[in-house]
Order: C-alpha cells, then structure tokens, then sequence
C-alpha cells in the first residue's frame, strides 16, 4: 500500500465487505472489487490535510465501534460481518445529523472504490458501448431491441473519429509547471487571477483592446490524456482541497471548485441561461446596479453567446435520460425545453463533468485563453496567489508559489506587479486573498449565496443507460419564478448511486439494475440561505459557514416530489426520494403528496451546491457591500474583482452565462479606465 498502513487497510477491508457483502452470484464483493487498493490510490492523490481527514475517518469508524459493543477494547476490524452490519446502520440510521452525513461520506467513498474496478463497470452496463465516450450509436441499437452484446458489437463500426487535437496547444505564452526553472518576476498592464468563466472572458477582452495581460491561475493545464472517466480521480485533482469541500454551520454541503486551467468551464455541464427578469430587478432595486438591465446587458449576451458557440443540445445526443425526461414533463403539465450548451460537436458521453475527453465542450482552456495568446497574452499555470502587493491603499499586483500539479508541493516563488489587478479566484478563493492580505472590511466574505440542490432517483422496468447522452439535456424552467428549477443529470455512476439502497446485499441487487435508473435534479434559488467565508490563519482550509433556510427546504421539497411525480408519468416503478424521515423507497405515485407536505427540516434534506455566488458582492452602497457596481473593491485602489462572488444574489439561472456578459462589460470599462 502507499500510504494506507496494514491496520487501516484492514479497517477498510471490514467497511468495504459490509457495503459489497460476499454472495455465490452477481457482483464481485469489496475485496474482489479491490476496493482497499483504489482508496489507497485516492488517498495518494489527495493533500494531506483531506488524506488525514479520511484516515481520522476510518478510524473512527473502527474505534467507535466499542461503544457499540459495550466493550472499550472491542474495535469494528474484530467484528463479524452481522455486527459490522448493524453498526454502520446505526450511523445511517442516526438521529444525529452529523454521523448521518459521515456515514454518506464514508459510503460514497466506498462506492468511488468499488466502481474503480473495471468488472463491476461492466456488470452494471457503465462500459457496455464499445467506445463510452461516444455511445449514441450503442444507444440507437439497443432502443432498436438489441441486447448489450449484439448492440455494441454492431456500433462498433460507427464509433466516431477523436477529436485529440481539441486541446489547448503548446503555445509560446502558456507556461506549465515543467516550464518553471526559476522563480517567476513579471510586469503587465491587467493583471487577472483564476481562469475561471468570469477570469477567461475577461483576459481574453482586455488583451483584444491592447492591453498587456497576465493570467495566473493555481491548478495546471488538462489536455485529454489527463481526463480520465473516473469521479473519484477528477475530485481529487481537478478540484480544490480534493474535491472534499464542505460547508459547515447549519448544514454540512458538498460543494466542488474547480482548480484547473478554465476554471469551472472545464467540469461542468456547459448550462448556458441567461440570468432571470427578477433577479436582475432585484439586483437593479435592492443593490443599486441601476445598469444590470435586460437591455444593457443584451449586447453582451449576445457577444459572449456567439463567441463561446452556445446552441442547443443536438437530439441525436440527448439520450434516453433526457427524452425521458421531455416526455416525462409534457405527462405531468410541464414543458422541458433543451438545454443551451457552449460546445461543438458532442458524443453525449454524459462525461461533461470529468471534463470532455471529446474536446467538444467549449471550456475556457479551448476558447478564451487560446485566443488570449495569440494576442500576446500570457498564461501562467500552477502558480497560486498568496498575497496583493498592497502600498498606500493601492494594489500593485501579487505574490505567490509555483506548485506543483496535484501535490500541493512549493517549488517557487512568483511575483506579478501590474497597474491593476482583477482577482477571478472564485466565491471561495477571491474573498480569502483578499483576507488572508488585511482587506478587513466585514462585507469581504460575508453574503455567501448558492443553489441548494438535491437528486432524485426512479427505476424503470427498461434500459435507460443513465450515464450516456448529454450530460444536462434538457431543463424544466416552469417554476423559476418561485425559485426551483427542474433538470436532467449524469455526473458519476459512484456519486450518483447514493440514492440507492443504503448498503449490502440490496444494494448489489439494485446496482445490478443501475442501468434503468433516471436520475434528475432539482436546484432552488437558496433566496432564503447565506453563509460567509473566511480565512483562518494557521488553518489549512477556508471557514465555510452555510445556512439553509425553511423556504429553500420547502423548494426543495416540492421539487422532490414533482420529480418523482414525472418519474412515474413515464413509468417508473420505484423512486429514491432521499429524504431523512420519510420512506426512502417510493412505489406508487399515490405516495408522493404525501412526501410533498410532509412536515421535514433542513437536516432532513440531501443537498449539494456547485452553483456560488455572493462572497464579493456589488452595490452602489458601500456598506454592505464589497464591492462597487463596476467591479472595484471598496477602500483600496486598482483592485477589482471580475467572478461570480460579485453577484449579491442569485442570479435565478446557472451562473457562468451570466458571468460571461458581466465580465464582458467589464472588459470594455476598465480597457477604457486604465487606456
Ligand atoms: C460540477 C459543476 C457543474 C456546474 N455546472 C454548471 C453549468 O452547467 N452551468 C453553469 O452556468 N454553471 C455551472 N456550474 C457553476 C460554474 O461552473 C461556476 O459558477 C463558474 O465556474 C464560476 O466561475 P468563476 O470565474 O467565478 O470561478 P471559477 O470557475 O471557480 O474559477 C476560479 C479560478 O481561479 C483559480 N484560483 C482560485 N484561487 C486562486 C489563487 N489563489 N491563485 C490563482 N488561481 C486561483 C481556480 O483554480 C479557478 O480555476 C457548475 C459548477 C460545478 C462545480
Ligand atoms: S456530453 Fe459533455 S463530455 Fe460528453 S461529448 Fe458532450 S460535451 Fe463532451
């Protein structure tokens, strides 16, 4: 083992056959599956404040195990297969909130573990066509009536050429770690930090007015042999502080960060909506941003929409996850409408959150920042901004470390000096900067505001192959007003599975019919939630506080239930709602008004978020704001902030388009400001 010692591995062995028990027939079981290898391999991949974390977390789980037994010696890796059983039931099953969430932590590693083995992939049908990352074909024949064999074997022929050349070249400009020999010392006019939707955009403007700009951003450049299809792999290297990011405060929330050159591009869904008619009066009355109107902002949309190549999601790669779920809208009086994506050229791989190994997502590291360097900009990656250069009440720039890719290791020192600097380090990253370099006014990290999001899961008594055709196909965008949105979704086949069957034999079986699972998403506008941000000094990772409030719950809810309405409109015999408290397996539609009024609290509910905003916010009010409505900080000069942490609120639509055009206004104004 590389990192994991002989008694953890053990401990793990003893975790992993109770979630994958041992049976004469059907999956392989934990140790077959070799489950303890892959954690040890995730855990050699992860920084070492997230690999203690998890080690903390084993052990726990071993050591706790006395109270359990009623012995203060007695340690779980001694326990029979029943006991161990028995004992992580009770942390399922706790009325604790806190074990609930460790226990969803500790399965989901399990799972990321077991489906790191290629014959489970292959039992539940995630590899059945013959190429996954261009499975349409596969797809056409088995709604034909083929078998998976048969199906794969005929669209064998069709599997399209690769595109390996959709990659970000080697370019004069770009420089990656291994072009570092020494320390870095660099000058420009606009200096941007974060190649992220809102850092890309506006890099790419600034340089197309003249301006001499640098890019700096902290994780390295992705090219298709770095993107593997594997959840577990992309968290822990693509993501910040390895993909283990959570709230804390009221709730605990997984939220993931992309830390990879182009940012959050490069690991979504490529969702393209403009931003909603009430969120823009509310940001125009309530904050003061007298120009954030439809009509100001038309031109940049319509720019940035061009540029970027958004279109809709092509038919022929929707799939049967999406057609479904049109179908499933237009039976309960709703009307799905297809998502709007930045690509060119899809496979429908539903890969779209590993980053596109097809290269037809249209990420900032193929559009943005390869256009940047062909206008004399430079890009320098792997290198992370530790501190502004702040003299007089003015920024002059930053300093930083090179780091090595994946490891965290310091080999450098970097410091860029510019006449302005423009921090694009994301909701997280941007606010702590600012922090960690004595910015203290009590607005920098405060308002932190995201989309609580949960997952539903219903089982058809057909093939759907959840995992192929576009990633977010189609959307549902009825609701929007009242704050819920409804979409389709594929991200992982490990992540996804958590609304099965918790653990055992049950959930092997219900793995076994993993390929006739719809899963869908719901996100709500979390106008009734905020936390902050905060750097703590001498703590490795950021304070991260969120609170969720009863109408969001509510939201939530509702869109829980209409999700498992629509799933029994097309023919679902059972859905996995996930609510603490309730029945976990629904079998009728009868079942769900009473699953939508149900009296439950925000502990009850599943969430997550990757939609962040709000930690910088902009107003024409200094107080209570960050930031001014051009992007300025307040009380410091030549500093500006261009990332989603400017919006003071929900931007009632998936955020990077709205990023774009803000971003693409921005441009122009400080081209002109610093001309
Ligand atoms: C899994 C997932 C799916 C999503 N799907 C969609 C979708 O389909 N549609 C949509 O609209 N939105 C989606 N989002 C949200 C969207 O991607 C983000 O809102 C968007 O990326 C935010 O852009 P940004 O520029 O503000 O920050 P980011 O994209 O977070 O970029 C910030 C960049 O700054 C870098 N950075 C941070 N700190 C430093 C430092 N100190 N020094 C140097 N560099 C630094 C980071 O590494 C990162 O690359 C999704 C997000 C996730 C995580
Ligand atoms: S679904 Fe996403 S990852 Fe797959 S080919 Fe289409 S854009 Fe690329």
């Amino acid at each position: 083992m590389a990192v994991l010692t002989a008694d953890e591995s053990r401990i793990l062995k003893v975790l992993g056959q109770a979630m994958f028990p041992r049976e004469a027939q059907g999956l392989p079981d934990g140790v077959d599956a070799r489950l303890v290898d892959y954690v040890d391999g995730l855990l050699e991949m992860a920084l070492p404040a997230e690999r203690t974390q998890l080690r903390g977390m084993f052990q726990l789980f071993d050591r706790g195990y006395a109270a359990f037994a009623g012995r203060p010696t007695a340690r779980l890796v001694e326990a029979d297969a029943e006991d161990a059983a028995a004992w992580l039931r009770s942390w399922e099953e706790s009325p604790v909130y806190t074990r609930r969430m460790l226990f969803e932590a500790l399965r989901s590693v399990c799972l990321m573990g077991y489906f790191g083995h290629p014959e489970v992939n292959a039992q539940v049908g995630v590899t059945a066509a013959p190429d996954p990352d261009a499975p349409m074909a596969f797809l056409r024949r088995v709604a034909q009536g083929l078998g998976e064999q048969e199906a794969a074997e005929q669209a064998r022929a069709e599997v399209p050429a690769q595109r390996a050349d959709h990659f970000v070249p080697r370019t004069e400009g770009l420089f990656e770690f291994a072009d570092y020999q020494g320390d870095v010392r660099e000058h420009c006019d606009a200096l941007v930090v974060g190649s992220g939707p809102g850092g890309a955009i506006l890099a790419w403007r600034l340089a197309q007015q003249g301006q001499k700009v640098i890019l700096v951003e902290a994780g390295p450049v992705m090219r298709k042999e770095g993107l593997t299809r594997d959840g577990g792999h992309t968290m822990t290297r693509l993501m910040w502080d390895s993909g283990m990011r959570t709230t804390r405060g009221g709730v605990i929330l997984p939220t993931m960060q992309a830390k990879v050159l182009g940012g959050g591009s490069l690991i979504n869904s490529a969702i393209c909506l403009r931003p909603s008619k009430n969120a823009l009066a509310s940001w125009q009355e309530d904050h003061g941003l007298e120009d954030m109107t439809e009509q100001a902002l038309a031109p940049h949309f319509d720019a940035v929409e061009a540029w970027m190549g958004v279109k809709p999601v092509d038919p022929d790669v929707q799939g049967p996850r999406n057609d479904l779920f049109t179908e499933a809208c237009r039976r309960v009086g709703l009307t799905a409408t297809p998502i709007l994506r930045n690509e060119d050229g899809c496979q429908g791989s539903g890969g779209c959150l590993f980053g596109c190994r097809n290269g037809a997502k249209l990420s900032h590291d193929r559009r943005g920042v390869p256009e940047l360097l062909a206008l004399g900009g430079r890009v320098y990656t792997s290198i992370v901004a530790d501190k502004l250069l702040l003299r007089d009440g003015r920024v002059a720039g930053v300093e930083g470390h090179i780091e090595e890719p994946f490891t965290g290791r310091r080999t450098g020192f970097a410091r860029f000096t510019a006449r302005y600097t423009v921090l694009a380090a994301g909701v997280i990253g941007t606010p702590i900067l600012c922090q960690k370099s004595g910015l203290t006014r009590p607005e920098i990290g405060a308002n932190l505001r995201l989309h609580p999001s949960t997952v539903v899961a219903g089982e058809l008594d057909q093939p759907v192959y959840p995992w192929y055709g576009a990633a977010q196909g189609v959307h549902c965008l009825d609701m929007l007003d009242y704050g819920i949105k409804l979409e389709s979704l594929w991200a992982d086949p490990a992540l996804m599975a958590f609304r099965m069957p918790s653990m055992g034999k049950a959930l092997k079986r219900q793995l076994l019919r993993y390929r006739n699972m719809l899963i869908w998403d719901a996100w709500v506008s979390g106008d009734d939630s905020v936390g902050a941000v905060r750097y703590m000094p001498g703590v490795p990772r950021p304070a991260i506080t969120f609170d969720v409030g009863p109408a969001d719950v509510r939201r939530l809810q509702h869109a829980t239930a209409t999700l498992a309405e629509m799933m029994f409109a097309v023919g679902a015999t059972r859905v996995y709602p996930g609510i603490h408290g309730l029945p976990q397996v629904l079998h009728s539609k009868d079942e769900v008004p009473a699953l939508r009024n149900a009296p439950i609290d925000h502990h009850a509910m599943p969430m997550g978020s990757n939609h962040v905003f709000g930690s910088m916010a902009m107003g024409a009010e200094e107080q209570g704001h960050a930031c001014d409505p051009t992007g300025a900080v307040y009380g410091v000069r030549d500093l500006f902030v261009c990332d989603t942490s400017l919006m003071p609120s929900s931007p009632g639509a998936n955020p990077m388009l709205t990023m774009w055009a803000i971003a693409h206004r921005m441009g122009g104004h400080l081209a002109e400001r610093y001309a």
